[in-house]
C-alpha cells in the first residue's frame, strides 16, 4: 500500500496551482521486474487510496523493465532472466544490477475539467506534500 499512496501524493502534488478542476488521467510508470512490486496489488491499491483524491479514476500504466546486471570482473553487461547472480561471460559473482530494482514515475497526465458540474465536490488538496 506504501508505493500506491506515494504514487498518488507525487501525482496530487504535480496538478498545477492555477488548475484548479484538473484531475489526474494517467500515471506512467517503470517498474524493474526485481523491484518486488507487484503489478496487479499496486493497481488495486492505487485503485483505493486514490478514491476521493483528484487522481480518482486515472490509469495506471505499469511498464515492466528487465534486469540488466553489469559484471564488475570483465565488463559484459546482460540482462537477468532469472536469480543466477554471476557472469554469464567469466563466472564471477562481482556484479552490479544496472536496472530492475527501480520504480520510476515517468510522466503524469494532467486533465482540465473546465466544465461547468454543479455538485459541490471538493478535492483535497492538503495532501501535496513533497516526499
Ligand atoms: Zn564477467
Amino acid at each position: 500500500m506504501g508505493i500506491a499512496l506515494q504514487v498518488i501524493e507525487i501525482a496530487v502534488a504535480s496538478i498545477p496551482e492555477d488548475l484548479r478542476r484538473a484531475r489526474v488521467a494517467r500515471v506512467n510508470l517503470t517498474v524493474g521486474k526485481l523491484s518486488a512490486v507487484v503489478s496487479e496489488s499496486l493497481r488495486f491499491c492505487f485503485e483505493v487510496a486514490s478514491r476521493e483524491t483528484p487522481v480518482e479514476g486515472a490509469e495506471l500504466v505499469i511498464e515492466e523493465v528487465d534486469v540488466v546486471a553489469r559484471c564488475n570482473a570483465c565488463g559484459h553487461q546482460w540482462t537477468i532472466e532469472e536469480p543466477a547472480f554471476s557472469c554469464p561471460h567469466c563466472n564471477s559473482g562481482d556484479i552490479t544490477l544496472i536496472s530492475g530494482r527501480e520504480l520510476d514515475i515517468r510522466s503524469i497526465e494532467i486533465e482540465d475539467e473546465t466544465n461547468d458540474t454543479t455538485d459541490a465536490e471538493q478535492p483535497d488538496r492538503g495532501r501535496g506534500r513533497s516526499l
